[in-house]
């Protein structure tokens, strides 16, 4: 099968390569993959992977074990870590914080910028027919930021910041916006801040004043954004830190102990709650959609991806 590798030089081609195999595990033919900031990292030499990656996907389930026939041909979507299945995190239902995880495209698993990929029943949820390939794309980013929901209380009165106006932020500000909350973005480009406009947030450039806010998410994956954040949250409010890469930080700590700030991590979420935005139309993706390109492009398409908000490959 077609596929595109990344090599320990952080070379990406597009190869041919023998379609995966794993016991136990349901075979999913990729329709549409998409570029999200994780993939970027990797590109610019960060990769922990070698071999194949994405791991943002939609697809169709083509071979299963037999006892999970039924699910063949059904449209899906994929959680990435799949747990040892025997330790403590994984007996808990927490397989994303197992010691043993391997994750689709990013570590030791091969990925979805490929025409097919494994996963493990239990990583796939179906699809809505309401909810269009497009859409169905963005269930893993989504579900990223709806983890912050499981971890700090948001609602109508809560008063929430976003800083970062790329592909992440404009997906967090419209989870945070579920709730009834009305999120501001924070950014620093205009095309984006427009979109993040068009989607119905409240946007505004860094350089303005704002706040103070309850809670702040920092998706800017700049090492500025946490000192933002910690100048525009309010004392005992909550930082949130959704970026995963920030490199070095250097930080004035005295104002979370002054100001008694709470600083959390937050990775990867729940599918279920993310479909269900996508399907209720809480959630809009179409106008983050740059471009979609087929495998052979990819070396434009990771161009756009560095500038734009949301590129696809379609296989
Ligand atoms: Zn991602
Ligand atoms: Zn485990």
């Amino acid at each position: 099968m077609k596929a595109l590798v990344i090599g320990r030089d952080a070379q990406v081609d597009l190869s041919d390569v023998p379609a995966p195999s794993r016991a136990g595990e349901c075979l999913v033919r990729v329709t549409v993959a998409g570029i999200c900031g994780t993939d970027l990292h990797m590109v610019r030499g960060y990769a922990a992977q070698t071999g194949v990656f994405g791991h943002e996907f939609v697809g169709v389930v083509e071979e299963t074990p037999p006892e999970q026939a039924d699910w063949r041909g059904r449209r899906v979507v994929g959680e990435i870590n799949v747990g040892c299945g025997h330790c403590a995190w994984c007996d808990a239902g927490e397989k994303e914080h197992c010691p043993d995880r391997t994750v689709l495209g990013i570590k030791q698993r091969d990925g979805a910028f490929a025409e097919l990929l494994m996963l493990p029943i239990a990583n796939l949820h179906e699809v809505p027919p309401a909810v269009e390939d497009e859409a169905a794309v963005f269930t893993e980013p989504i579900a990223a930021a709806c983890r912050i929901l499981e971890q700090v209380a948001v609602g109508p009165d809560t008063t929430v910041a976003v800083i970062g106006d790329g592909r992440m932020g404009l997906l967090t500000a419209q989870v945070l916006r579920s709730t009834g909350a009305r999120p501001l973005v924070i950014g620093r480009h205009q095309e984006k801040l427009a979109v993040a406009r068009q989607l119905g947030l409240d946007a505004m450039e860094h350089t303005a004043r704002a706040g103070p806010f309850d809670v702040v998410v920092d998706v800017s994956g700049r090492a500025e954004g946490l000192t933002l954040a910690l100048e525009l949250v309010r004392p005992r409010g909550t930082v949130v830190l959704k970026s995963t890469f920030h490199g070095a930080t250097p930080l004035e700590t005295w104002p979370i102990v002054v100001d008694e700030v709470s600083v959390i991590g937050s990775r990867c979420g729940p599918f279920a709650p993310a479909l269900d935005l996508l399907t209720r139309g809480a959630v809009q993706t179409e106008p983050l959609i740059a471009g979609e390109y087929s495998l052979n492009e990819h070396r434009q398409a990771f161009d756009a991806a560095k500038t734009h908000l949301k590129v696809l490959f379609r296989m």
